[in-house]
């Protein structure tokens, strides 16, 4: 793991001018020093120590304004390396990220179904050190895993899933037993956090402060990132938007509420509906309810048979998205979103029905749309965000500690990116 807090400077100096670096892009040691109101003399000791360590490069100059030209400064990608895996029922996602939060090497294979908790495992430390191998990073490059499930978690180490189609790996220490297993540090986090997480780590959102990607795999949930931090909650499981109730008749959901806008409109309602509408179910050639694992596929399916013209198809993709963009405009009502980005392979198997139901929504009805507009995008990188998330997640907890919103208002504020600009080779 990295060395932190131990520079003369005060404890977590390092870990503040790496995350000033990597917010800005390219900044200079002035640079630094404005937006995290560190000394000079703090900022040259800790950048210093940065580059013996290789964690970061001096790229160049910017030209001069008068003075001595500013030697610029930029994370070094190839210093660390974080690993991202993302568990689900129809699909095990593996990605590898460098220090910029890009994917260098990314891998997805047939999901978990209904395999025993120690068979994943067992599986999944075969492949991490199988990616490590074939991706030829050193293994001391490695920070950690992010380990990505579906939510409800719980505080305590150990994953604790509620949802019926998991009910067997309830209790069982998933993230201490992976840890064993690859002798690597383990962080678990929700999918769809983590896929907010990855959206901000890879530059998705433009650096946005507040926004929340909505992620549709099997269910529906959607991670928050407010004022520049990811928003967690109580207990990590902010952002249970599927649980949001739609009709307050509706039927009752596994979680106690009734008309949740999962279970009338998620991918289990729309495969289910298909299922019972008898002229689409053959014209699809549906047969029996498919289990859980297969559900994104059977959703794949109706999508593609939507964007081909299938009527029926499409008219239940347009049914449900008026449900999960009421859930939306509910959410970006709340938080005052400034964005909000869909993600999960539910959305990048039918973007060309949700977006434009989700954007006009917003666009007609988001109450503070008179000072600000919500832009509604689609990730580009929906299939893996939620894998990417899990290894920025990884990289986030080495390096931003102690983030706040103001280092990133700061950020701007002094234009520090604008440095890059008058970058002269
Ligand atoms: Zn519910």
């Amino acid at each position: 793991m990295l060395q932190k807090g131990t520079t003369s400077a005060g404890p977590g100096s390092a870990s503040l001018i790496l995350d000033a670096i990597r917010v800005a892009g390219t900044i200079s040691r002035v640079g630094i020093s404005q937006v995290t109101g560190l000394t000079g003399a703090t900022v040259s000791n800790v950048v210093r120590r940065l580059l013996e360590q290789d964690l970061i490069l001096e790229i160049g100059r910017a030209e001069s304004t008068g003075g001595k030209p500013r030697v610029l400064l930029e994370l070094n990608p190839t210093a660390r390396y974080a690993i991202g895996v993302h568990l689900d029922h129809s699909a095990l996602t593996f990605v590898v990220v460098n220090l910029a939060g890009a994917p260098v090497f990314q891998e997805t294979q047939s999901g978990i179904a209904q395999a025993s908790p120690d068979e994943v495992v067992e599986r999944m430390a075969h492949e991490v050190d199988a990616m490590i191998l074939r991706s030829g990073i050193e293994r001391e490059r490695v920070l950690g895993v992010g380990l990505v499930s579906p939510g409800p978690l719980t505080s305590q180490s150990g994953i604790h899933l509620a949802p019926p189609f998991m009910k067997h790996w309830e209790e069982y220490p998933l993230d201490v037993r992976l840890s064993e297993a690859t002798g690597l540090p383990v962080l678990l986090e929700n999918d769809a956090t983590a896929s907010a997480v990855g959206e901000y780590w890879s530059g998705g959102t433009d650096r946005e402060a507040n926004f929340a990607t909505l992620f549709m795999g099997t269910g529906l949930g959607a991670g928050l990132f407010m004022q520049g931090s990811q928003y967690s909650g109580a207990s990590g499981n902010a952002g249970e938007v599927g649980h949001t109730c739609v009709d307050i008749n509706g039927p009752q959901c596994w979680c106690g509420m009734r008309g949740c806008v999962e279970f009338m409109a998620g991918p289990h309602a729309v495969v289910a509906k298909a299922h019972s509408d008898s002229v689409l179910a053959h014209e699809l050639g549906l047969t029996a309810l498919p289990p859980d694992s297969e559900i994104t596929s059977q959703f794949a399916v109706i999508a593609t048979a939507s964007a081909a013209g299938n009527t029926r198809a499409r008219a239940l993709l347009e049914e449900s998205a008026r449900y999960i963009a009421v859930a939306a405009h509910s959410v970006a009502n709340i938080l005052d979103l400034q964005m909000i980005v869909l993600t999960g392979q539910g959305f990048a198997a039918a973007s060309d029905i949700y977006l434009p139901r989700l954007q006009e929504t917003l666009s007609n009805s988001f109450f503070a749309r008179s000072s600000h507009s919500v832009d509604v995008r689609l990730s580009r990188a929906a299939e893996t965000a939620a894998a990417i998330g899990g290894a920025a997640i990884v990289l986030q907890s080495e390096f931003v500690p102690q983030r706040s919103a103001s280092l990133v208002a700061n950020v701007r504020k002094a234009g520090a990116v604008s440095e890059l600009s008058t970058l002269s080779k």
